[in-house]
């Protein structure tokens, strides 16, 4: 283990398992590890979140945040989607209990159509790094983590745009998205949000370097187009 940590191997690899909130998430080579700022999506999206309500780990990774979320949210109905094939065996790995359920496929495309319009909170970590910025991330996240993972193109935002644009129809009315963004995009993560018809909200942590973006489903269903 020695061995392969001082050859460069990520420690989360080398043991297999990524600290998260207090949970041990299973990691395997090329698999996202979890992050510590992502903490902060966790525990804006737990905020008002009561007994049984339904949630969205988009792009799930190894599962961190949905895990993380159903440990704070008692009996929480939790669909993690992911579409890497790795990620979604970590996935399964974490989130066993019976009311989680991960689904293999790109974004929303996975999930049952019985969900649309009974969503209370959608969390999503998507890449986000600008495809030219990759080069100047940590040794650990450029050679080892899965460029699918990373990779938000050309300003980072692409998957966000998709995202926010099919989100109101999995939301309940009132239902929220949390987006973690990087400090400087979240203007144009806001932005992005507010342009689907979201009411939006930028919250910060100094301490753990977490940004996020919390979009809010106006209560009253627009007229659809
Ligand atoms: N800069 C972020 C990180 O390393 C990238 C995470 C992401 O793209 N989701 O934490």
């Amino acid at each position: 283990m020695i061995t392969r940590r001082v050859s460069g191997d990520p420690l989360e690899y080398v043991l297999g398992w990524a600290e998260f909130r207090g949970l041990r998430i299973a990691v395997e080579p090329t698999v996202f590890v979890p992050r510590t700022r992502s903490g902060l999506l966790v525990e804006q999206a737990a905020v008002g979140l009561g007994p049984g309500a339904v949630a969205i780990d988009l792009c799930c990774g190894s599962g961190a945040i949905g895990a993380a979320l159903a440990a704070t949210v008692d009996d929480l109905e939790l669909y993690a989607t992911e579409l890497d094939p790795a990620a979604v065996r970590c996935a399964r790995r974490n989130l066993t209990g019976p009311r989680q359920t991960v689904l293999a496929g790109d974004l929303f495309d996975p999930l049952p159509d019985r969900l649309r319009g009974r969503v209370d909170v959608i969390v999503a970590n998507l890449p986000y790094v600008p495809t030219e910025q990759i080069a100047l991330m940590p040794r650990e996240a450029r050679e080892h983590e899965a460029r699918i993972a990373l990779d938000g193109g050309p300003d980072g935002l692409d998957l966000q745009r998709r995202a926010a644009a099919a989100a109101p129809g999995w939301l309940r009315p009132g239902g929220r998205i949390l987006i973690e963004t990087g400090r400087r995009q979240a203007p144009y993560t806001a932005e992005i949000l507010a342009r689907n018809g979201f009411r939006t909200m930028i919250s910060t942590d100094d301490e753990i370097d977490g940004t996020a973006v919390i979009g809010i489903h106006p209560d009253v269903q627009r007229d659809t187009r």
